[in-house]
């Protein structure tokens, strides 16, 4: 079924139109399909601050999408534009990435109405433990039933402040340190989670690039190596995702968009120097090796092979989807590209990887962290030097048989695995086996006309079978 692209709809109605026409492709019965669309309960809080002898007063929500497992999870975003609206369809997509992923968490997000850029860091950590106290008295924070994480505008400082003001709470709370995910490493948080979503993006890439047929139905060929890539946001997802793909994969990052402007280079920018005059100038302006260009918007519009908005939700809209020229656009940030604007570009036949599946690298690095903090152990502490001391004994085998290991495979071979190598692994194996999934279900369903709404139905058919088998509480 398409729907014609006749008007723009906000980010929650476009979420529940892709969760109506995946709905359709499945046999499950109206009243369950209505109760899993729709936010399970929403948080709105107004609290005050005294900031330089006057009274601020903030908004922050948290909603929960769906408890068919425990704890939700979701991030909590930090903007001046966040509303209600957003929070609840970033909590849906949540209840559908955790359900894709095979993570067994229920769907929450967070949102604080504030530009973080306006305030000094003392003003930013009592504003944010405000905001945490007021979610844990509510019960919208805790290690057992709502776990929050980083989001934009958030980061590993946010979540060690949450962290810490839970802890003084609920210092009986035994798994206190499991109440946040995201945090840093010093305060129980994991190797490769600040990494995680940029790194799933290109596991989810890589593995797209593994099946000719996928490849094939962007008009694309050969591997991720030489590809002219254009990516907008150089945050936590767009950092990430730009480096490994220019350093491991050997693709070409033709531009990057920033809120203050576009760099464009065809030869290639060094996503590293760029990021770093970033941090140290606010912005992308002035940097020297490539073109700047003011309008950053319009630099979706450039020619490339694939094109990553990985900022904020909504750029890829009616207005500018006819003009979009990439052939494959890799959904990093939530909500990228409306309803309106993906029914355009799906006429135009460029393909499209979806979010709710692509940035799902934050939240399966998120699982692994809980999962450590509540064994209360890091991961590769008990089995390491015991692999490695049973690899030594295979290598010594080899070379007793007279074959002669290369010094550098050696090497490789000899390591035990450390936290960084187990939480990479995992990573991986969840992007591949969930595309596997995916391209499966599209490739096998003739009414199914997208990845989309392939992974939304196996999202959904996921939440139900949880539902089914729990029953209604009477
Ligand atoms: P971030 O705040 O770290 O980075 C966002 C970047 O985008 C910043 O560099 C900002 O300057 C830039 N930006 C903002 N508006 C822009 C605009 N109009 N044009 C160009 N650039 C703009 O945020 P993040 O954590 O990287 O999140 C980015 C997206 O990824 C969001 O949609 C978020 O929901 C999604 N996401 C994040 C995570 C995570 O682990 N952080 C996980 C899953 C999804």
């Amino acid at each position: 079924m398409t729907l014609p692209p006749d008007k723009e709809v906000s980010f929650k109605d476009s979420v529940n139109l892709s969760f109506d026409l995946a709905r359709a492709t499945l046999d499950i019965p109206e009243g369950m399909a209505q109760y899993i669309r729709n936010v399970k309960d929403v948080y709105q809080v107004r609290f005050p601050i005294k900031i330089d002898g006057e009274i601020e007063t903030f908004i922050g929500w948290r909603a929960v999408h769906s408890d068919h497992k425990l704890p939700v999870k979701g991030g909590i975003r930090f903007s001046p534009m966040v509303n209600q609206d957003e929070v609840e369809a970033l909590s849906a997509l949540m209840t559908y990435k955790c359900a894709l992923v095979d993570v067994p968490f229920g769907g929450s997000k967070g949102g604080l109405l504030i530009d973080p850029q306006k305030y000094d860091r003392d003003t930013m950590e009592r504003i944010t433990r405000r905001f945490a106290f007021e979610l844990i008295q509510k019960d919208y924070i805790s290690s057992s039933t709502n776990v929050p994480a980083p989001d934009m505008g958030t980061g590993q400082r946010e979540m060690a402040w949450i962290v810490s003001t839970y802890a003084s709470y609920k210092p009986d709370d035994i798994d206190r340190l499991a109440c946040v995910t995201g945090k840093p490493v010093s305060m129980g948080g994991i190797d490769g989670r600040v990494e995680a979503t940029g790194r799933g993006v290109v596991f989810g890439l890589r593995e797209f690039f593994r099946h000719p047929d996928d490849v094939k139905r962007a008009k694309l060929e050969g591997t991720l190596e030489g590809k002219r890539v254009i990516i907008q946001g150089l945050g936590n997802v767009g950092y990430y995702t730009a480096k490994i793909l220019e350093e491991e994969d050997g693709a070409k990052i033709v531009g990057i968009l920033e809120y203050d402007g576009a760099l464009m280079n065809p030869d290639g920018l060094n996503v590293e120097e760029v990021y770093q005059h970033k941090i140290a100038n606010g912005g992308v302006k002035g940097y020297p090796r490539a073109t700047y260009v003011e309008d950053s918007m319009s630099m979706l519009e450039e020619e490339c092979d694939i094109l990553i908005p990985a900022a904020m939700e909504g750029v890829i809209h009616q207005g500018n989807a006819s003009r979009i020229k990439t052939k494959l656009v890799a959904e990093a940030a939530n909500g990228p590209v409306t309803f309106a604007a993906e029914v355009i570009m799906r006429e135009k036949g460029i393909a499209n990887i979806p979010d709710v599946y692509l940035n799902a690298g934050g939240v399966i690095v998120s699982y692994f962290e809980w999962i450590k903090n509540l064994s209360h152990i890091r991961f590769g502490r008990i089995n390491r030097r015991w692999e490695e001391g049973k690899n030594e004994m295979l290598l010594q085998a080899i070379e007793g048989a007279g074959h002669q290991v290369p010094k550098d495979l050696a090497a490789r071979i000899l390591q035990g695995s450390g936290e960084i190598d187990l939480v990479r692994s995992g990573l991986d194996d969840s992007m591949r086996k969930a595309w596997q999934e995916i391209r499966q279900r599209f490739w096998s369903h003739d009414n199914i006309e997208s990845y989309r709404i392939a992974a939304m139905s196996i999202a959904i058919e996921k939440v139900c079978t949880s539902y089914n088998t729990m029953g209604v509480y009477p």
